[in-house]
């Protein structure tokens, strides 16, 4: 097979740069490596509605999502917010008051992020998509980029864009391998939220609102440390949220075991009803070779600071383009950052092409 420019993963990054090459006419193929698109978005459908185990929120100031959104005909909602708060002390006590609501003014889309996802696939022409096939190899040509996949399959590309997180991308084969500087730099590059798991709780009802509480809690004791209101935004199935705090080195992809920690504490933090959802969905990222690495293990303790940093630039004459969302500059780890990194890369690798 043959394409001007290929796109490696069929994250939020890699689907709307294709999404960008489509209007602009341009050829272009892209391989997913999993059976589904989203990567780090991931919404779970339960009764219709879509519960999100990635990312479930944007915020005012980020332009490129919110006009995609509006693009797509998406409907966002208000991150729920209203109501007492809980603390939960590392003794276990619970301390029921006012407080900052720390996602108030967040935004949430109708039906999950993975609407967002489902409508840009509806976009692309199904013949240019190609989920189930992972790229192993990238061997420069001097004038072309050959890649390589698991099953063998060998696509010819003028441009390549590895729109996966750095640390995945440096694992790739790369012939002539790439320099250690390079591969140092990406491995420097934190994959944002990997370590991460998140916990999604559905009831029937809404019983902490009932009972005047946001569904905002804060635990220094854990296993989750930070939860929210899940809800979808006008009925039910109802849902609480939460991310683990335990580190994912003792979590040790143990599932079972945090299952029934996490059941037991949204008991003691909600009441009888908190201990019993009707569903219990939990994600770990840490352990999910396609998003994470041992190193992906540290939890990471504030936000780092993103963008192309200069190893990673002019890769075999400005063939080989790294564009995760760790590459925006601006909004880097965000998915306003895999926009910022597809919008940008889509004005050069269309740019170079018509001028090679
Ligand atoms: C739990 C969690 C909560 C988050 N919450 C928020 C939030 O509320 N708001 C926010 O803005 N951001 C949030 N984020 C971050 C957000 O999810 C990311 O910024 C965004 O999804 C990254 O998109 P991407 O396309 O750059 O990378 P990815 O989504 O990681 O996509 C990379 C793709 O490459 C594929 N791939 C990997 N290896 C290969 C290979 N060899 N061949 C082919 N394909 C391959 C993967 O399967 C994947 O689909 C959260 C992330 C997590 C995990």
């Amino acid at each position: 097979m043959q394409t001007n420019i290929l796109i490696i993963g069929g994250g939020l990054a890699g689907l709307s740069l294709a999404h960008l090459l489509e209007s602009k006419g341009c050829d272009w193929q892209l391989l997913e490596s999993r059976e589904r698109w989203g990567g780090r978005i991931l919404t779970t459908i339960i009764d219709g509605q879509g519960f999100d185990l990635g990312p479930s929120w944007f915020w005012p100031g980020q332009p490129r999502i919110d006009a995609l959104i509006k693009e797509l005909k998406l409907n966002r909602f208000e991150q729920t917010y209203r109501g007492e708060l809980i603390l939960q002390d590392d003794t276990g006590a619970i301390h029921r008051g006012q407080g900052i609501a720390s996602m108030q003014g967040a935004w949430r889309l109708k039906g999950g992020m993975g609407a967002l996802i489902d409508a840009l696939v509806g976009t692309l022409p199904a013949a240019r998509l190609h989920p189930n096939t992972t790229l192993t190899t990238l061997r420069d040509e001097n004038d072309s980029v050959t890649a390589i996949t698991s099953s063998g399959m060998q696509i010819t590309a003028n441009k390549v864009v590895l729109s996966l997180p750095p640390r995945i991308a440096c694992g790739l084969n790369f012939s002539p391998a790439l320099s250690q500087q390079c591969i140092d730099a990406s491995r420097r590059i934190p994959t944002w939220m990997a370590g991460h798991a998140k916990a999604v709780a559905t009831y029937k009802t809404p019983f902490w609102k009932e009972a005047g509480l946001s569904g905002d809690a804060v635990s220094r004791q854990g296993p989750l440390v930070e939860i929210h209101d899940a809800s979808p935004d006008n009925s039910g199935p109802y849902a609480l949220f939460g991310f683990v705090g335990t580190p994912a080195s003792h979590r040790q992809n143990n599932t079972k075991a945090l299952k029934l920690a996490i059941k037991e504490q949204l008991g003691a933090l909600f009441g009888a009803q908190g201990a019993d959802p009707e569903t219990l969905l939990l994600k770990d990222w840490a352990f999910d070779t396609r998003t994470a690495m041992d190193l992906d293990h540290r939890a990471l303790t504030n936000h780092p600071i993103y963008g192309r940093p200069a190893e990673l630039q002019n890769l075999w004459n400005d063939r080989l383009h790294f564009g995760s969302t760790e590459m925006g500059s601006k909004f880097g780890g965000f998915l306003e950052g895999a926009l910022e990194t597809a919008y940008d890369l889509a004005e050069r690798v269309v740019q170079d092409t018509k001028n090679p």
